[in-house]
């Protein structure tokens, strides 16, 4: 079999494998690594450095056109993939239904990382929560280099400067990452969530839990948040209205699979808070938690800049980079058997993560979303 690794396209820095992910790649049993030319350039890895691992240069239709397992982190158009080739990505299928109807139809034979369930054996295949890991670090960093003020508590002879004051809202995986960086850097940090097990895990990072009584929590959504009922939701926004007006940076990460993000920050609550201050919303591609975020754009409400970014790890491309390799390894090593996909449906890993396959839609979750029980 050939595994052909794409070159993702700009704005996008990282890619999909490294030199050092290569030799894994062969003892799992590719006969020939083909890589896009220039595909490491953003991460520094030039073509000789990814040919001395054992990949062959190749260009992007030589791939596309003739390569059987094809990786992208960001999935190509359906019609340039030969048809019976199966392609492994990233592509939010929940929310772009009309994506996996056209690879579906060009008979394209499709995994997507974000759709392998959250279950212990599935950790190490986790991209989501190593691409929010990244995301959540550097929402931080960002936050901290566009704050007129410092993070950390400063006494000094010219008199005592105030840390800075960070609310987290959503504490899943970048939330966390978002509530530890920022402690390091010393500032008081509170975070809000819906799922009642965040609770604890933020208090054991030092921060603060704001709580709102009465939250839906659903055993049934695999760990995820499910949508509020609306008297639970005025509640919230007063909170929020509250704890936001005291902050300097506020980190959004709030998300539901499948659905737009829960609208967290009014429009007047802008107006409550600090000029100077910073809002990072990293939940910007599916609608954001701010009524004003735009995505991929900065605006300027009331002096409060908001940053509307869901692709911060692409700012960290050589590990963001390490850790999506490494998470698609262990994928491939549960997948793939005597040098070839293994399609077994009766393994919840293959069944969850296979989109399409032989023209139909295979994720049950993908199934629901498009014909709803
Ligand atoms: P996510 O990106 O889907 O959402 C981020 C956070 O936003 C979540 O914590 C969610 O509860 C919260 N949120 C949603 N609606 C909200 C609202 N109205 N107000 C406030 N917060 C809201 O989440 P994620 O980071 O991908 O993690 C989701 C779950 O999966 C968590 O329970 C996490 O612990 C779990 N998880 C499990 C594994 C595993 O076992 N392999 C790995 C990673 C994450």
């Amino acid at each position: 079999m050939i595994l052909g690794i794409l070159k993702e396209l700009s704005p996008e820095k990282r890619v999909s494998f490294l030199p050092e992910h290569i030799n894994a790649l062969q003892n799992i049993g590719f006969e020939q690594i083909w890589i896009e030319e220039n595909a490491g350039e953003s991460v520094f890895q030039s073509d000789d450095n990814y040919k001395v691992a054992g990949a062959q240069i190749k260009t992007r239709g030589e791939i596309l056109n003739s390569a059987n397992a094809i990786v992208s982190i960001h999935p190509p158009s359906a019609d340039l993939i030969n048809k019976g080739a199966t392609l492994i990505t990233q592509m939010n299928p929940l929310g772009n239904v009309d994506q996996v109807n056209s690879l579906a139809s060009n008979g394209i034979s499709v995994f997507s990382l974000d759709m392998v369930p959250r279950t212990t054996k599935a950790q190490a295949m986790d991209v989501l929560s190593s691409m929010a890991t990244s995301a959540g670090y550097k929402a931080i960093l960002k936050s901290a280099q566009e704050l007129p003020k410092f993070f950390p508590m400063f006494m000094t002879a010219a008199g005592t400067i105030a840390p800075a004051k960070v609310l987290i809202l959503g504490a899943g995986v970048a939330g966390l990452q978002a509530i530890s960086t920022a402690k390091r850097l010393g500032a008081v940090v509170e975070a809000f969530d819906v799922r009642a097990a965040a609770k604890e895990e933020v208090m054991s990072l030092g921060a603060k839990f704001v709580e709102v009584e009465g939250a839906t929590d659903d055993k049934s959504a695999g760990g995820y948040a499910v949508e509020q009922t609306e008297e639970y939701q005025k509640k919230q926004a007063e909170l929020i209205q509250e704890h936001a007006a005291k902050s300097d940076v506020i980190i959004c990460t709030a998300q539901i699979p499948g659905r737009s993000a829960p609208l967290l920050i009014q429009e007047n609550t802008l107006n409550n808070m600090r000029p100077g201050s910073v809002i990072i919303d990293l939940a910007a591609s599916t609608g954001g938690n701010c009524a004003c975020t735009k995505n991929n754009e900065t605006v300027v409400v009331n002096g409060v800049k908001i940053i509307g970014d869901s692709n911060l790890a692409s700012t960290i491309p050589s590990d963001s980079s390490k850790m999506y390799g490494k998470n698609l390894i262990n994928f491939f090593k549960e997948v793939i058997e005597d040098g070839k996909i293994n399609f077994d449906f009766e393994n919840e890993i293959t069944l969850h993560s296979c989109i399409t396959h032989e023209g139909k839609i295979v994720s049950p979750r993908v199934i629901n979303k498009i014909t709803p029980q």
